[in-house]
Parts: C-alpha cells; structure tokens; sequence
C-alpha cells in the first residue's frame, strides 16, 4: 500500500466520489477506510471507531465474516467467472435461485433474476414492469408511481422514480411517466397530518387520486421502500403498505418494493415486506446479499410475472448484466444467507434497534437540536436535526460537526442533509451499541 500522505493527496485530486462534489473531497477529506474487524473500521491513521454505518447500510455481517470470505475465495478458485445468458449458467447461480425461493417463499416470491447491485435491481424491475404488461395485451401501462422522498437508485428508470430533487435535477429530463405521491413522513408533511395511521390514509388517498387522475390503464407499477431508507428512515403507520398493495391490486398495477436496503434483516424482519404482511409482485434486492463483499443483488419475482413470462415463447428477456448471476457473487450470496440464519441477526437487529432507538429518544430528551428520532423497526435509525423545535426548521449544518466528534469518540455515524443515520452490522453488540449512543451524546453535547 502505498504511505499515508500519497493516498490522502491523490484521494481528492484524482477520484471523483459519489453524491460529492470534487472539490468538496479536497476541500473536506474523507475518512480513509484502510481495515475493519467485526463491527469495526480503522482509519489510515490508525483510529478505529464502530462503524454505525454499517458500510452503506450492507455489512449486515461485519468485517469479518469468515465464511463469506472463504466462500469468495474457493469460487474465485474454482470458476471466477461465467455467465448466465442465454446457452450457459453456472453452478453457483443455480443453487443461489434454489435457496432464495426457500427464503423467500413467504412473500410469495420464487424466481431470481440477478444483477450487480441495487440500482440494477431497480432498473431490472422497472423494465420488467412493462414488459409484463405488454406479454399481457395492455401496452398503454407504461408509467410509474413513486414516493416522494424515495430512493431508488442511480440509474436514468430509478433516477427518474426517485423521490428526491438532489438525485433528479441534474440529470433531468428523465423518464417521462414517472409521478411521485406523497411519503407517510409524520414529522413533515404538505398535509399538515400528525397521526401516522391518518397521514398513512391520506398519502394513499393522494395514491388513488393520481391514479384515478392518470387513468389506471396507464400505470404499469408503484414502487416503494418499505421503509424510506436514504430519505431519512421514514417507517409508515402498519396499515399503509398493506393499503397500497389492495389499491394496486384493484387497479392492475403491479407493487415492487425496493428492499435494496430492507431485505436480508435490516427491519428486523427477513424483508420489508414481510414486516408489513404484504406479498410484492417484485423485490429489488442487493446490499447484504453480499454483505457488501462482492457487488450483486437479485430481483425476486412473485406469481403474476411467473404467470405471464413462464410457458410463454414470446416472453424474450432483452435485459440482463455480464454479471448477472456472477459466480463469486452468488457463493457469497450463499455464504451470507447461511451466516444470517446461523447467527441469527435478525433477531439481534430487533433487539439492538430498539436499543438504539431508545437512546437517540433519550438524547433527544437532552439536544434541542434533536426535532425528530426516527426508527424502531430493526437497525435503521434517523436522527433528524432542526434549529428550531417549534418551527421544525431543518438543520443540515450541525451534523458535520457532531458525525465528526463521534468519530472521535468512537463511532462512524453517516450524515444526510439534516439527518444523522444509523444502520450498523446486524451483529452489533450491546455495548457497541452503547458505544455509538455515548460517541453521538459527545458529539450533541460539542454543538
Ligand atoms: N434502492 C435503495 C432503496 C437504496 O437504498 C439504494 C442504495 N442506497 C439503491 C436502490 C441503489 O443501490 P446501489 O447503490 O447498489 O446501486
């Protein structure tokens, strides 16, 4: 590896980093990630804190997850690479779609279609959506609906679906068709509505408004987190993901959730969808499905697309990734979903969530800079910063100033806008969990 001060000059100078502006990576420089044990990073400097982050919301496993890494290892070994288009597969693929029908099987899905990440998840989805329609004999159901405050990736389909302005206005046009309604976001909303369950009625009320307004025959699907993930952690009131799966279903269109941050355990349950007791036509996945080690993700495909893409000569799929079905990524697929069960994380994320989501409701007891905590369902936690509790306006620049001195006393915690996220390992222990709650009341107490 090259010294410490060669790679902290050439970072900025040379490397363009995502959702960054260049000049921001010279003018404030990262954090140089160089190791990681367990729930652990350690910096180029050699400080090592709990990274609450989790990654980016993936390492469901930590660092150190040793079968996944001798998983990898042994394919790369045997067969580092083949494709899964037409005329070829390869054996790691093929048990990986086995074992996500057994996973999944619940939500009523059992078909993978695999792909490189999440924005590939979501594209794979959106495209699939319409071609669907079209196998079906309704050409005209083309457009899409999204949530506002959704994020559905980088790509021009789920750009054009994201919910969020940061991600579009730059790289508008986008897709036309694309029309957001909006987010069961309690602590603000255009609807003035305080109660989750009623804003939850509301938001889907405005569902049905667009599109009785579009004409149901136009809409090819509604997309959606289960949980608004990089929007600020935003879990709707129980009734409204089951509310949007009937209106969906009484108006042909078919519902995908994008559990690229929500499946494989985060909530605390298997998926998002499980959480809410719905049953998705499609599942965008990708994240943990590698605990982050390897880029990969899968869409699994429930009845409706079985139905009308199986037993159906017409039904070619012009989509697909050189690494779609990759073979080191499906052996550390099959690594992972084994680790998660024999651990049992999920129930860890449970627990530790509600740990941690009680302890940022603590601090926010003690920071007026605190206006809303947001979580309790698994290891997504929000905390969300205002520099006025009555008038709720937002705070984006506190955060740089608290994420710094957590780090400093122990914990990575990530910033966006106003928002202090926390998605540590799912292998989080309860002091590590202590530790990122102490690091954070050292960071509120510096402001
Ligand atoms: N969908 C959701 C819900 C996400 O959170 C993300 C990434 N944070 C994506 C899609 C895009 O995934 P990727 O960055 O792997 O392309």
């Amino acid at each position: 590896m090259k010294d410490s001060n060669f790679l902290k000059e050439n970072n900025g100078r040379l490397m363009w980093h995502p959702m960054t502006s260049p000049q921001d990576s010279i003018d404030s420089p990262p954090k140089i990630v160089t190791e990681g044990h367990g729930v652990r990073i350690k910096d180029i400097d050699g400080h090592e804190v709990v990274d609450a982050v989790g990654g980016l919301w993936n390492v469901n496993l930590g660092y150190s997850c040793q079968p996944v890494k001798d998983a990898i290892a042994a394919q790369l070994d045997r067969l580092p690479y083949y494709s899964t288009f037409r005329g070829t597969s390869n054996d790691a693929a093929i048990e990986l779609s086995y074992e996500l029908a057994q996973f999944f099987a619940p939500d009523g899905l059992s078909r993978a279609f695999f792909t490189s990440g999440g924005s590939d998840s979501v594209e794979t989805a959106l495209r699939l959506a319409r071609q669907y329609h079209k196998l079906r004999g309704e050409p005209g159901r083309v457009k899409f609906l999204s949530l506002k405050k959704g994020y559905h990736g980088t790509h021009m389909g789920g750009a054009s679906v994201n919910g969020n302005a940061n991600f579009r206005t730059a790289y508008e046009p986008l897709l036309p068709g694309c029309y957001h309604i909006p987010a069961p976001y309690t602590y603000r909303n255009p609807l003035n509505e305080t109660d989750p369950e009623r804003l939850a009625q509301l938001c889907v009320q405005a569902l049905e408004d667009e599109i009785a307004f579009q004409g149901p025959t136009t809409i090819a699907a509604m997309i959606m987190e289960p949980i608004l993930g990089a929007g600020g952690v935003i879990p709707p009131h129980a009734s409204f993901a089951p509310m949007v799966r009937d209106i969906c279903d009484r108006n042909g269109i078919l519902l995908i959730t994008d559990e690229v941050i929500t499946a494989y355990g985060r909530t605390g349950a298997w998926s998002g969808a499980r959480l809410w007791g719905i049953q998705p036509d499609m599942m965008a996945t990708a994240k943990a499905i590698t605990n982050g080690y390897f880029p990969f993700g899968a869409v699994m495909l429930g009845e409706k697309m079985i139905e009308t893409f199986e037993n159906n000569a017409a039904a070619k799929i012009g989509h697909g990734y050189t690494y779609s079905g990759h073979p080191v990524g499906a052996a550390a697929a099959l690594a992972c979903l084994a680790e998660t069960q024999r651990l049992n994380v999920i129930d860890n994320a449970a627990a530790r969530g509600t740990q941690l989501y009680e302890g940022c409701k603590a601090l926010m007891e003690k920071y007026d800079v605190i206006g809303d905590v947001r979580g309790g369902h698994g290891l997504m936690t929000a905390i969300e910063m205002v520099s006025d509790r009555d008038t709720k306006a937002p705070d984006a620049a506190s955060g740089a100033l608290v994420q710094e001195v957590a780090y400093q006393n122990g914990a990575m915690v990530r910033v966006s806008g106003p928002n202090l996220i926390l998605s540590p390992p799912l292998i989080l222990t309860e002091d590590d969990a202590s530790v990122i709650l102490g690091a954070l009341d050292k960071g509120f107490a510096a402001l």
